[in-house]
Formats: C-alpha cells, structure tokens, sequence
C-alpha cells in the first residue's frame, strides 16, 4: 500500500488543478474527506475544487468551511482539472456525473470500502475506519500543517463512520489518529453538539410513524422499516434531510440485522442495512448492486410497492442466515 500512497503523493505534487469529489447521498465520512483534503490543497497553493453531485443534508452543510469548499456538480463543469481525486466512493456510480471527467484527467481513488470497484488510475483502498484516516496520512505526507480548522474538518468522518469511538471498525488507528487531531486542535465536543445533539423536533416526531410501520421477522433477530416521501411532507421534512433511524432498529436487544427503506425520489428507495456482530450485510447489498461494509452497507432499489419489496429483500436475507447455521 506505502506504493500507492507515495504515487498518490506524487501526483498530487506535479498536479495544480485538482478537483476532489465526494459520493452521492453524502455521510460525515465523506463530507469530512473532501474538506479536509480540499483544505489541504489550498494550504499548499494548489487551485483546488471540492464537488459533491448530490444535495449536502443540512446537519452537514452547517458545519464549517462546506458551504464555501463543497460545490455543486454545475460549478465544476467548466474547470480544467487535470487530477480528480474520489475519496470514500467505492463505484463509479457513487460520484454520479463527476465520473464523466475521469476521462479527461488522472485520477486517484482513496476508499476504504471492501466492495471498491478499483475505477481509477491509482487506487488506495485499505479497510480503515474511515477514509478521513486515509486522507489525514495523506496530508501529513504533503507535509501540510494542521491547525484547529482542519484537524476538526478531518475528525468529523472518523467521528461519525466509527459512530463516535464504538462500532467494530473502531481499531487502535482510530484511537491514534483521533490523539493526533485533538492534539492539533480538533474539537470533538464541537462535532458530537453538531451531529448528535441537533436532532431537528419533526424528525421525533417521524420516528413515532416510522415505528407504526416496523415489522420483526426470523425469530425477531431482522427489524425493518421504511420512511415513504408522504411520511417526510407531513412534517416538511425534504428527502435529503431525511433521519436514518438504521441504528435505533440495530439497538433493539436480539437484533441482528435491521434496514431501513427511505424514498429519496418518488418510487427510489435507498436502503440502509446494519449489522450487530456477524451477519455481513455488504453480500445483501452487492447482491442488489449496491456496497458498503459488513456491518454497515446499502443500495437503491425501484419499486412502486414497498412491502414487497422490503419482502424481498427480508427473503434474500433469510435465506444468508440459513447458509451461516
Ligand atoms: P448508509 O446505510 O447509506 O449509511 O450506508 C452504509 C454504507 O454502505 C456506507 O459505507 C456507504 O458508503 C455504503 N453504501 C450505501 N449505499 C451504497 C450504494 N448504493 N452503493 C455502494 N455503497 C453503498
Ligand atoms: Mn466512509
Ligand atoms: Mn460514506
């Protein structure tokens, strides 16, 4: 891997004009990987965008320094990049229409996905926590200094992908790197007021119909649900703003596999699956073309009935539970 870092390295030196692109349906990872390198590359002169084909949700577009440093895919459209660097997408499908430029330019893939499709010139893909790990060695390597901005820009992905220090992905890097940051400045308590204690009142108040429609299956061990565009117009939530209650549904005792079906487009779901300690998720999603990790992993799907579908894919899983006995 130390190859691929230094390549990457080194294109990064020759390059002036960089464009960073971030996934679709952005999360604090990749948020956090786009702005702490774009950061970075400005620090070391470079004339650098970060892009993002996809609208930001408000708890991130709040936090600092992405409204101005995260631009839309129309702002890009005209910019002469010669190195466009994906971070924390593992398919060319994942940065949507930034993909059409890779043609025209080198490009690097920094991701630390299993399910990572290689679709760059040079790729770096290793299972760390989080990408920001990934992105913080390489910043350290270009000799960037950090200070409080962006050792808190770096923080906020490997905050929020290790779900703050307790998921399985939480190795002794993490617990190292996040050392490293607060030592420069970075301001956990900052990031945990942003993202966790900033639940906007209608998004509880989804919950409680989110929940009329949970349903339990295979013994109560599968916990699944899903938030329709009609839910989220009841109480003025847009479908980017939409909460993910994946999570809550993994909390329940004897719970091992929970998912959650949410209609970001009308009849397009995105469906999020978790995973509490060994069913592995990622299988069920690249099975429905989409990825992730084993405990964490996701896809869209089409469908005008949801109760099938989510039928459907309670059966796909099921039917990997029996291969594990
Ligand atoms: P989510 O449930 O959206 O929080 O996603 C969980 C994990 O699965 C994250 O690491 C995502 O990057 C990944 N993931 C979600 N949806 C997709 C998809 N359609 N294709 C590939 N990876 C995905
Ligand atoms: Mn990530
Ligand atoms: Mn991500």
């Amino acid at each position: 891997m130390l190859r691929n870092i230094e390549a990457i390295v080194g294109e990064i030196e020759k390059a002036k004009n960089i464009l960073v692109v971030g996934h679709i349906m952005p999360d604090g990872d990749d948020i956090s990987s786009v702005l702490s390198m774009v950061i970075a590359l400005e620090r070391l002169g470079k004339n650098v965008r970060g892009v993002i084909d996809y609208e930001i949700p408000a708890y991130l577009e709040e936090f600092p320094g992405v409204k101005d440093k995260i631009k839309s895919y129309d702002c890009i459209k005209e910019f002469p990049a010669e190195l466009i660097i994906s971070v924390d997408a593992s398919s060319p499908d994942r940065i949507g229409r930034v993909y059409d430029h890779f043609k025209f330019a080198r490009s690097i893939v920094i991701d630390h996905h299993a399910t990572n499709t290689y679709f760059g010139n040079i790729n770096w893909v290793e299972m760390y926590g989080a990408t920001a790990q990934m992105v913080m060695r390489i910043n350290k390597m270009l000799g960037v200094e950090y200070d409080k901005e962006l050792a808190t820009a770096n923080l906020l992905g490997i905050a929020t992908d290790t779900g703050f220090f307790k998921y399985s992905n939480t190795d002794a890097t993490v617990f190292e790197d996040v050392a490293w940051l607060v030592g420069k400045g970075g301001d956990i308590a900052f990031i945990s007021n942003m993202i966790l204690e900033n639940r906007p009142l209608e998004h509880i108040l989804l919950y409680k119909d989110f929940l009329d429609v949970m349903k339990l299956d295979y013994n109560n061990t599968i916990a699944y649900s899903h938030i329709t565009l009609d839910m989220l117009k009841k109480y003025d939530i847009k479908p980017k703003d939409s909460p993910s209650f994946v999570g809550d549904l993994r909390s329940i005792k004897g719970v091992e596999v929970a998912i959650t079906f949410t209609e970001a487009e009308e009849n397009e779901f995105h469906v999020s699956m978790r995973s509490k300690s060994w069913f592995d998720v990622s299988k069920v999603a690249v099975h429905f073309d989409g990825g992730g990790h084993p405990r964490a992993a996701g896809f869209s799907i089409n469908t005008d009935n949801i109760e099938k579908t989510e039928q459907e894919v309670i059966d796909t899983i099921k039917k990997l539970m029996e291969s594990y006995k």
